[in-house]
């Protein structure tokens, strides 16, 4: 049954919805482009996006969800977030807010920021598997990274059909361009990415010129490579084979016992789905427990281990 293109009818849209909920991905249609859909509660199924479109880093993926109600409990929005959400949605804008320090979204979604784009598409389709799923769905544009964004569901199978469990047809997408997204800085909104609503529309409901990403420094642009992206305190040590019992350890695989302050291993087993759900969180976990050195033990660089690999670098990279 892989890849295997369906109809959008009830039948098969409550089945994607079960397959999301079981940690499946789904490609289904928006008003964008077809986008590649996981439960965003669900840290190995986000990493199964990763893997899927070959990504080698963690770019911050988009939080599909049905409206307002379910986007404050995933995110804060200022009154300016949500005079745009009243504005534009369900439709084709993407607001890039602070998290919930109470959301259940995978911190892999964020690829490491303490923020989340969501949106709220209009495309019934989307909005059916939503309401089935019962989920937020994050979803990427379902592609092959470096590939064009598909907006058939032909497109979609000739990628990525032998990768994922169904995908929903609903027709071309009928918009065919991204969604626009929106951030803030200071609580005024920048424009991070162009796309499907014009900036002029956003200017006409926000009674002010939008800021382009470009004149609020790197703060928010080409979030791959952010400086805001979580860098932790204490200082990285990456493929480290000893380590000193004062050191926190993030190890991966079997390692020999050695005591350590702290250990958390992102995959006893050595599976890298498992270890990229698992990386964010950790790095975090042994950054709050006050170590000045994690040492990293060894992790392969193929499959997810390249996003997971080149994330640590980041993190271990001198900061001023
Ligand atoms: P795509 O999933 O291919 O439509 O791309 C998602 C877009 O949203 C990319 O341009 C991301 O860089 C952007 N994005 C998602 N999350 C964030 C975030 N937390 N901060 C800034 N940009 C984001
Ligand atoms: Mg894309």
């Amino acid at each position: 049954m892989q890849g295997r293109i369906v109809p959008a009818n009830a039948e098969w849209t409550a089945e994607a919805g079960n397959l999301i909920r079981a940690g499946a991905l789904v490609a289904f249609a928006t008003e964008t482009v077809y986008g590649l859909g996981a439960d965003a509660t669900n840290g190995e199924a986000v990493a199964r996006i990763y893997e899927t479109k070959g990504r080698p880093t963690f770019n911050p993926l988009i939080v599909h969800v049905l409206g307002i109600e379910q986007a404050v409990i995933i995110g804060t929005f200022s009154p300016v977030a949500r005079m745009l959400t009243e504005a534009f949605w369900p439709g084709p804008l993407t607001l890039v807010v602070p998290r919930l320090e109470t959301t259940t979204v995978t911190e892999l979604v964020s690829a490491g920021l303490p923020t989340v784009a969501i949106r709220a598409p209009a495309h019934p389709l989307a909005r059916a598997l939503l309401k089935e799923a019962h989920r937020p769905i994050a979803a990427p544009s379902a592609n092959r990274s470096g590939r064009v964004s598909p907006t058939r569901a032909e497109h979609v199978a000739s990628d990525l059909g032998d990768k994922i469990a169904l995908i929903l047809d609903g027709g071309p997408a009928s918009v065919g361009l991204e969604s626009t997204v929106i951030g803030f800085v200071n609580d005024r909104p920048v424009l991070l990415r162009p796309g499907a609503i014009a900036a002029e529309a956003i200017e006409d409901v926000i009674s002010d010129r939008l800021s382009r990403h470009t004149e609020t420094g790197e703060q928010l642009s080409s979030p791959g490579q952010l400086r805001s992206h979580y860098a932790p305190n204490a200082s990285m040590r990456l493929n480290a084979e000893t380590w000193q019992p004062d050191e926190a350890v993030l190890a991966f695989g079997k390692v020999s016992e050695r005591p350590s302050r702290k250990t958390i291993n992102l995959s006893p087993s050595g599976d890298l789905v498992e270890a990229a759900a698992n990386l964010f969180a950790s790095l975090r976990a042994l950054d709050q427990s006050g170590a000045s050195v994690i040492a990293v033990t060894p992790i392969p660089t193929h499959g997810l281990g390249e996003a997971i690999n080149d994330r640590l670098e980041r993190a271990a990279a001198p900061r001023d």
